[in-house]
């Protein structure tokens, strides 16, 4: 048996929440006594890939075909279930995304797996094998029994603390046949949605609400975030509003982050909010009431006007 987890690629290098999954992977390959092969798919390079080796792989599978290098679920579904019958895996790991859910899925349905998403800890194998996932968006969680010979685990961002270690990975051309149905949905092309960072990957996030008053003021935000690095979000009012684009909303019925860093400005809090940003590792609130709702779910509260904090926490920032 071994262990096999989907690395997905951006710009040619294995992305953080990939080499969370590889890590994952790791920890269930000594319990098993077993090795991690890490599949990676599309563009990339020898040097970018090795890198998985210090997160555990002992070897990275490269589909480097290159029709491959714009997603396609069918041909990516199928060259993951090629490279599971290859590898003998047991476990196929990867993380949670739109890019996962619809690859695992799919694989899971082919390989007659037993399929469970949103994984929050290693597995237990004291008696079979079973996981914990997150439910109700984050509100509670289940435990979950995975019966078939082969297990797809889909792991919940942020949900593993890597250790990086010194390993370098062997990396091996990885050339199943693929036909024509397999391309049978063609993306054409991409564009970015959001600003220079993707909100749903972003390791950083600056969200704002209504508190900035309106779409004249969001300068200040974009400011703060481009002095970070980070990506920008908001509540759902304000894109409701027009103040800002909808892909920009985060929560219940928005895009659900989990950074290592989120920073609320001018928002509540409300459940609805929170529901999208409670699996953020640290989250600092900026809200001129010390009533909010928001401060009860942060770690670092500062009561003030955004109109005053924003610009100095930017200034000591760039200065720093
Ligand atoms: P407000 O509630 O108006 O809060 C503004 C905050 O800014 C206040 O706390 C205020 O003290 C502060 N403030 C004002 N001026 C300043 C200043 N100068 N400096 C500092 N602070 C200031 N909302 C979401 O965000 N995402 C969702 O996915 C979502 N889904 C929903 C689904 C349903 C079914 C429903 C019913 C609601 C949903 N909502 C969602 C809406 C949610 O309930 C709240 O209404 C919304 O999150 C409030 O947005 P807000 O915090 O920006 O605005």
């Amino acid at each position: 048996m071994s262990v096999l987890v989907f690395a997905e690629l951006d710009n040619g290098s294995i992305k953080k929440s990939s080499l969370e999954a590889i890590y994952y992977g790791l920890e269930v390959a000594k319990a098993k006594g077993s090795s991690v092969t890490v599949l990676a798919i599309g563009e990339s390079s020898n040097e970018a890939l090795a890198i998985a080796g210090k997160y555990g792989a002992t070897k990275v599978l490269w589909a480097s075909d290159a029709r491959l290098n714009i997603a396609s679920i069918q041909a990516y579904s199928s060259v993951l279930a090629e490279a599971v019958n290859a590898t003998s895996a047991e476990f196929v790991i990867l993380s949670k995304s739109s890019l996962g859910d619809a690859v695992s899925a799919r694989v899971s349905a082919k390989l007659k797996a037993s399929i469970v998403s949103n994984v929050v800890d290693l597995p237990d194998f004291s008696s079979g094998v079973t996981v914990k996932r997150s439910i109700y968006t984050g509100k509670a969680f289940a435990t979950v029994a995975l019966t078939a010979d082969k297990k797809v685990i889909a792991i919940k961002k942020n949900a593993v603390n890597v250790v990086e270690g010194d390993g370098s990975a062997s990396v091996e051309n990885f050339a199943p046949a693929l036909n024509d149905a397999d391309f049978a949905v063609k993306v054409t092309g991409t564009h970015k949605a959001s600003g220079q960072v993707s909100l749903p990957e972003a390791d950083l996030v600056v969200s704002a609400g209504r508190g900035l008053k309106g779409p004249e003021n969001w300068g200040i935000v974009e400011d703060l975030a481009n002095a970070l690095g980070a990506a920008t979000a908001c509540s759902k009012p304000v894109s409701d509003l027009d103040w800002r684009p909808h892909h920009e909303h985060v929560g219940q019925t928005g895009i659900k982050v989990s950074p290592n860093l989120y920073i609320a400005c001018g928002i509540s809090g409300a459940i609805q909010h929170l529901a999208g940003v409670n699996s953020s590792k640290v989250i600092v609130v900026i809200n001129k009431d010390p009533e909010a709702p928001f401060f009860k779910a942060a770690d670092y509260g500062i009561v003030g006007d955004v109109f005053d904090v924003l610009p100095r926490l930017t200034k000591a920032i760039q200065a720093s």
